[in-house]
């Protein structure tokens, strides 16, 4: 036989351990040399051809790892030759196939031989007794896993804490690790009765048995104040109604004069609930009385102190003189707001709107004088004659005409300063202030009708309205 593995050193780390044919000692008979891999010497496994000038065979995995080792370059171990293509070797497989061979367990004890092809065809995979096998239940928890042959699967079954087992009561299949805790809840496991001793029971149903069924649970006689009431069993029940008689009659009676006594107590207490209704009746009709009494002095006093109708808003208002109605000798400019006297006698204008509702503001800046300036308010058309004696309002600040002279009320002012003019129509009231300052000049009695801004100037003085 030749050196064995000439091409493949064993010891390279960065390598996968070398592959390997059929060991010799599976084979009944001696082999011939030319069935042996060129790499691992064995009998070649998948035997493959490596097309070069010399053309040896291998195993395949052997010739793979081959040229792995050189880097995937394909060359022939041989000769260096360069190798330009890799095929099955059919001949080689068939001869190999059709070896006489004993088990690959002949030493564990299997006596098998026959044909290669048959031993791993059918007699590994699915016959022999000695071949490794996995668990069937749950190979990953089982601990017999990687221990297991094929002869011990029968043993294994009734051992592997993973292999299913029937629930004796309820026939359900369980993992036999599981069943501990499953007969701990099986709600068919029988329930033996503690009173009556009844065995068909399970632990599904003794509740109910204990609660409503038990012959020997103890139940409470019907009749109300019964001595033996909770101490008569339900299997004796009907027995106690029949013997108790006396003992129910005692019982009722008692039961009777509670009764009366209860009525009384219930008698007395609406007694008690009817007369204090009548009294909150009463109290009741008074309380209306006093409430319809006071009602009717609220109305009265209502009636005597009406609300005060609402305060009219102030609203300033921009005056414009008014061109028809005005002394000849007035002149007016800026959009009619400024009007100026050139002549030494009392002249007076209007504004072009007059109120009689509402509170209105307006006011004039005095922009040359200082002499006779009169501000106030007129109703419209003006009398004839002389404002002087005719006009409602003032000659100069201080002085007020109501249809007569009253004399000096004294707010002076002069060239810059701005006179303000507050008309209160509900009130009847003009007031008047400089530069919004006191002293406030008050006219109060100003007669019910619609007034105009009004102004008198006399001699060389202008006023604008602002
Ligand atoms: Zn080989
Ligand atoms: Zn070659
Ligand atoms: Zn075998
Ligand atoms: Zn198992
Ligand atoms: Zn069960
Ligand atoms: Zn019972
Ligand atoms: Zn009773």
């Amino acid at each position: 036989m030749a050196q064995k593995r000439p091409f493949y050193p064993a010891d390279d780390p960065d390598l996968p351990p070398p592959p390997e044919g059929y060991r010799d000692a599976i084979f009944v008979r001696p082999i011939t040399d030319f069935l042996r891999c060129i790499f691992c010497q064995s009998v070649m496994k998948d035997a493959v051809v490596l097309g070069c000038e010399c053309s040896p065979s291998a195993c395949k995995e052997c010739a793979e790892a081959w040229f792995l080792r050189n880097k995937g370059e394909k060359i022939c171990p041989q000769g260096r030759h360069p190798i330009i293509m890799v095929a099955p070797n059919r001949p080689i497989r068939q001869l190999v196939q059709d070896l006489l061979v004993r088990c690959f367990h002949h030493r564990e004890g299997c006596h098998w031989e026959g044909r290669l092809e048959e031993l791993e065809g059918s007699h590994i995979t699915r016959e022999c007794p000695k071949a490794p096998v996995s668990c069937p239940y749950n190979p990953e928890t089982c601990p017999a896993q990687g221990k297991l042959l094929r002869q011990d699967l029968e043993t294994h079954r009734l051992a592997c804490p993973n292999a299913p087992v029937d629930c004796p009561h309820c026939k359900i299949p369980f993992a036999r690790r599981l069943m501990e805790s499953h007969l701990a809840a099986c709600p068919t496991a029988p329930a033996g009765c503690p009173q009556c001793g009844s065995k068909t029971l399970t632990r599904a149903t003794i509740e109910k048995h204990m609660q409503d069924e038990c012959p020997k649970g103890l139940v409470a006689c019907p009749v109300p104040h019964c001595p033996m009431s909770g101490h008569v069993t339900r299997e004796a029940l009907a027995v106690h109604m029949v013997e108790g008689v006396c003992v129910h009659i005692d019982a009722l009676i008692r039961q009777n004069e509670e009764l009366r006594g209860a009525v009384a107590a219930l008698k007395t207490a609406a007694e008690g609930l009817i007369s204090r209704n009548t009294a909150l009746e009463q109290q009741n009709t008074q309380l209306t009385a006093q409430m319809a009494a006071l009602t009717a002095r609220m109305d009265a006093f209502e009636a005597r102190n009406p609300p005060p109708p609402p305060r009219p808003v102030l609203t300033d208002e921009a005056v414009v003189w008014d061109p028809d109605c005005k002394e000849a000798t007035l002149v007016l400019s800026e959009g009619n707001r400024t009007i100026s006297s050139t002549v030494g006698a009392h002249q007076s204008a209007l504004g072009t709107v007059g109120w009689s509702a509402g509170i209105h503001r307006w006011r004039v800046r005095v922009i040359s004088g200082p002499h006779w300036v009169g501000l106030g308010v007129h109703p419209k058309p003006r009398g004839g004659g002389a404002d002087y004696t005719t006009a409602y309002g003032s000659s100069h600040i201080a002085q007020l005409y109501q249809g007569k002279y009253v004399g000096d009320s004294g707010i002076r002012y002069g060239v810059g300063d701005v006179v303000a003019c507050v008309l209160d129509c509900a009130s009847h009231v003009l007031t008047m202030n400089v530069n919004g300052n006191e002293p406030t000049l008050t006219i109060a009695d100003i007669p019910q009708g619609t007034y105009y801004p009004w102004v008198n100037l006399h001699s060389a003085v202008s006023v604008t309205a602002i």
